[in-house]
């Protein structure tokens, strides 16, 4: 089979396996590079796959030099279809992990239910010694409550009033963009109270709490969750809208989990990390125009950052640094300030303000934008031949 982008708006139903695994590879070596850093030995990551999740987990074993265990939720290959692109970036993490001596496990199966926390746990107690640091980097559109068997549906909306401001709509296959305007009405209560179950905090502590009472977590172990803020532009879909109430859900978990493990020495976080084009990021509307003229400056700027050289700064800086941490009045880490940085953000409000459909590509980095989304699939590697006949869609990646 040969395998094509097949891109319907922000969503790509095919993935490249030798672009997928090109693309950890190319993780692993800038991690490598970077050198080792003093850390974590043991780690678990759920939402390992993709994303901060997936370069949490290289920088954990490539750079700390940990066993990891993974967990997400990805599709197979089929007889006709390639699988999902985080069942690749997992298959060849795995294989390079075993290259290089490491220990890894990936469960594919959802981190809401029981039947995965048992399996993960099951696999720990068997095979790792107690997790020192445990990454929650979920971005799930729905939640399956494990107890009760109700489904949630996160949605992200405004509060309050509606919404309405433009975004940019790509045309990933020509690598052209438009701006088009988007108008959302305010979330419900209802709406609101779902999108904190899915994304919100609860069910770090269910992975916490299981795992320190089943023995695998270490006294000291530490556990890092994700978060953004953004700016004004993005304040009402973002920071204002539902997600900022799940997220500030998961500060009040933190919190929480600090007061519950900090005795035995653990520490449970909350890093503030950048803009980056992933797959949970791009189904947020206004934020592709935003990321791509925010791409476009901090790239001018020399700042910009991808996700693993973010997270390799995140572990060897803040995580596991000696320089002491940037801190905000809330404890959370602050990695976003290289994009936060004022000069940064008044250029951008700037281009926000002056874009139009003639200087866009001018203005913001349409094209960098482009480049990432197909990346995220394993599309867009030079040294790939995407002409090239794949016999067998699970095993191609060892071959
Ligand atoms: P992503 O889409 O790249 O990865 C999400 C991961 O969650 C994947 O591994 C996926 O398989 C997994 N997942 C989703 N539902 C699951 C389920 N039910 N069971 C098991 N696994 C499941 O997302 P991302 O952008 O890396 O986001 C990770 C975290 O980082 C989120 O909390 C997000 O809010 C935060 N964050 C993202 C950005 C950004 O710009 N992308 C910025 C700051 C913070």
């Amino acid at each position: 089979m040969i395998v094509k982008p097949r891109i319907r708006g922000f969503i790509c139903t095919t993935a490249h396996p030798l672009g997928c695994a090109a693309n950890i590879r190319e993780q692993v070596d800038v991690t490598r590079k970077l050198g080792g850093v003093e850390g974590c030995s043991s780690a678990l990551v759920v939402g390992c796959s993709g994303g901060y999740g997936l370069a949490s987990r290289i920088v954990a074993g490539f750079g700390c030099g940990a066993n990891t265990v993974g967990v997400s939720f990805e599709k197979p290959p089929e007889a006709d279809k390639p699988a999902s692109a985080g069942w690749y970036n997992n298959a060849a993490f795995d294989l390079i992990s075993e290259e290089a001596g490491l220990r890894s496990t990936s469960f594919d199966g959802d981190a809401f239910s029981h039947e995965i926390k048992r399996q993960v746990i099951d696999e720990l107690k068997a095979n790792y010694e107690p997790v020192d640091l445990l990454v929650y980097s979920l971005a799930p559109p729905i939640r399956i409550h494990p107890d009760t068997g109700e489904r949630f549906r996160s949605v992200i909306k405004p509060l309050g009033e509606a919404y309405e401001a433009n975004t940019l709509t790509l045309d990933v296959l020509k690598g052209t963009g438009r701006l088009t305007p988007v108008s959302l009405e305010p979330a419900s209560e209802e709406e609101t109270a779902a999108t904190i179950a899915v994304m919100g905090g609860d069910d770090w502590r269910r992975w916490i709490d299981q795992c320190a009472a089943e023995g695998v977590l270490s006294d000291d172990f530490k556990t890092i969750a994700f978060t953004y803020l953004g700016n004004d532009l993005t304040y009402p879909i973002y920071r204002g809208g539902t997600l900022g109430q799940a997220k500030e859900h998961l500060d009040q978990t933190c919190r929480e989990l600090n007061e519950q493990y900090g005795s035995r020495g653990a520490e449970a976080l909350v890093a503030v990390l950048k803009a980056v084009v992933t797959q949970a990021s791009t189904a947020i509307p206004v934020v592709p125009l935003y990321f791509s003229i925010l791409f476009k400056v901090m790239k001018a700027a020399g700042t910009h950052e991808d996700c693993i050289g973010h997270i390799n700064r995140l572990f060897r800086e803040q995580l596991y640094g000696t320089a002491g941490r940037r801190i905000d009045d809330e404890n959370r880490i602050r990695m976003d300030n290289f994009e936060m940085a004022e000069a940064t953000q008044d250029e951008v409000i700037q281009r926000w303000r002056d874009i139009n459909e003639e200087n866009l590509s001018e203005l913001a980095d349409v094209e960098g934008f482009v480049t990432d989304f197909l990346k995220i699939f394993g599309f867009g590697r030079d040294d790939v031949d995407y002409d090239a006949e794949l016999s067998d869609l699970a095993s191609v990646i060892r071959s």
